[in-house]
């Protein structure tokens, strides 16, 4: 039996691994984004997967485009949450709309997208539901009140729909990633970037499919007894 994921943010960075891995392992994949036509173009071309262009921060744009994905390729029974912004500024600099973007985009899209499939994989019995946190939202970071907010938002929300699902053969877990080579870690500034790096004991970033190995192990049919956990793929960053 074929099984629909979809990777919300699943053309670029980290979602791009997810989705790649996923369709290499032989699910179905529709991969989300939101308004970079060249990466989603590309990743359509190069691993023949689905792409579908809507906002998670957008309750009504997810329910219509989620019934569309599953119109087109079946039920959706695994849902990475993958896609997530910065607006990174110290929080006494920190404008209403960069805290209100990150927490929308990043914490509010959890319930815009999840809702719009729980229903259907309570009726089936079946589900897989990755969040992608940070480690940023385990032990904090200066200049990233809101998107550490919204990060650690995300463990909550994870462990409360775990214990809500967990007899309805419905999985739901994060994955916590420390610092990725993606196009967001690398528009950090150089001179932060090494110190990052330099705090980091395995002494290097992590590669993007590196965090997608953890997302296929979890949402393997096998993985039924896994739930409410966070797993942490950080190069042992959190004990530095
Ligand atoms: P990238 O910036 O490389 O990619 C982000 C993806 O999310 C893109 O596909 C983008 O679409 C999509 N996206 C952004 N906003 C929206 C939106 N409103 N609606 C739909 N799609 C959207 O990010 P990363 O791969 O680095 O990060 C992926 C996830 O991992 C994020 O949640 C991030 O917070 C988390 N993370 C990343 C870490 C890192 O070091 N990189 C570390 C820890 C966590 P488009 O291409 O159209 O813009």
């Amino acid at each position: 039996m074929t099984r629909t994921a979809l990777v919300t943010g699943g053309t670029r960075g980290i979602g791009r691994a997810i989705s790649i891995a996923l369709k290499e392992a032989g699910y179905r994949v529709a991969a989300n984004y939101h308004g970079n036509e060249e990466a989603a173009r590309r990743l359509k071309e190069e691993a023949g997967i689905a792409v579908f262009r809507f906002d998670v921060a957008d309750f009504a744009a997810c329910r219509e485009a989620i019934a569309r994905i599953e119109e087109e390729l079946g039920p959706i029974d695994i849902l990475v949450n993958n896609a997530g912004i910065t607006r990174d500024a110290t929080f006494h600099r920190m404008s209403p709309e960069q805290w209100q973007a990150v927490i929308r985009t990043n914490l509010d899209s959890l319930f815009n997208v999840t809702r719009q499939v729980i229903e259907g994989m309570r009726a089936r019995g079946f589900g897989r539901i990755v969040n992608i946190s940070s480690i940023n939202g385990q032990k904090g970071q200066r200049g990233q009140t809101n998107y550490a907010a919204a990060k650690a938002g995300v463990l909550g929300f994870t462990k409360a729909l775990a214990l809500e699902n967990a007899n309805k053969g419905i999985t739901v877990n994060a994955v916590a990633p420390g610092y990725i080579a993606t196009d967001m870690v690398m528009a950090v500034p150089e001179p932060i970037r090494q110190k990052i790096v330099a705090e980091i004991p395995v002494g290097r970033l992590g590669e993007a499919e590196e965090v997608a190995r953890c997302v296929l192990f979890l949402v393997a049919d096998e993985a039924g007894w896994i739930t409410g956990s966070t797993l942490t793929v950080n190069g042992g960053h959190y004990l530095a």
